[in-house]
């Protein structure tokens, strides 16, 4: 269905926020310009809900969550910052497949199957966008995604 992304987006963010720890702070930058992409709601939710509880998750000390979402020529382009655990540079493609967890030991304790972004990869391919991730040991990670942005024409007169 045709989604006006960054109310949509909103809402998702707000539902974590209202749940959030005193340690962690959120921060929006958010496109002022209306954003229409045409989505399966239930799937983009669920990525955004991994890759959230990730940033979540993956920050035990706590920090900030930034969440941007602006638009480039074609695409939207989405993303969410965190300040946690952040993972080696040899290790970020390979967190988008199945069952791959950064440190065995480590993620044991956080607890999940490895499968959340396997499945994000799926559901934003499956919408002709793509998914990355930039990130520093020890200094934090940042998920990337983008989907294609229903050109507005201008109305006829
Ligand atoms: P699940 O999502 O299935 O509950 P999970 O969170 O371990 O389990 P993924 O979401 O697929 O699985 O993430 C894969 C691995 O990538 C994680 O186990 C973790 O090691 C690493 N990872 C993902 N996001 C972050 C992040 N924001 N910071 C640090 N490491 C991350
Ligand atoms: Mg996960």
């Amino acid at each position: 269905e045709k989604v006006d992304f960054v109310p949509f987006f909103g809402h998702i963010i707000d539902r974590f926020e209202m749940n959030r720890r005193e340690n962690m702070a959120f921060i929006r930058e958010l496109s002022k310009q209306d954003l229409y992409v045409w989505i399966d709601k239930d799937k983009i939710t669920q990525v955004l809900d991994n890759v959230i509880s990730n940033a979540i998750k993956y920050s035990p000390k706590g920090g900030t969550i930034t969440f941007k979402a602006l638009p480039g020529s074609k695409y939207l382009q989405v993303s969410i910052s965190d300040q946690g655990l952040g993972m080696p540079l040899d290790t970020v493609d390979k967190i988008f497949d199945r069952f791959y967890r950064v440190d065995k030991a480590r993620s044991r304790e956080m607890g999940g199957t490895g499968l959340g972004l396997a499945i994000a990869r799926e559901i934003i391919e499956a919408h002709h966008g793509q998914i990355w991730a930039k990130s520093q040991e020890g200094k934090g990670t940042t998920v990337f995604f983008t989907l294609p942005l229903i050109s507005q024409k201008r109305r006829r007169r």
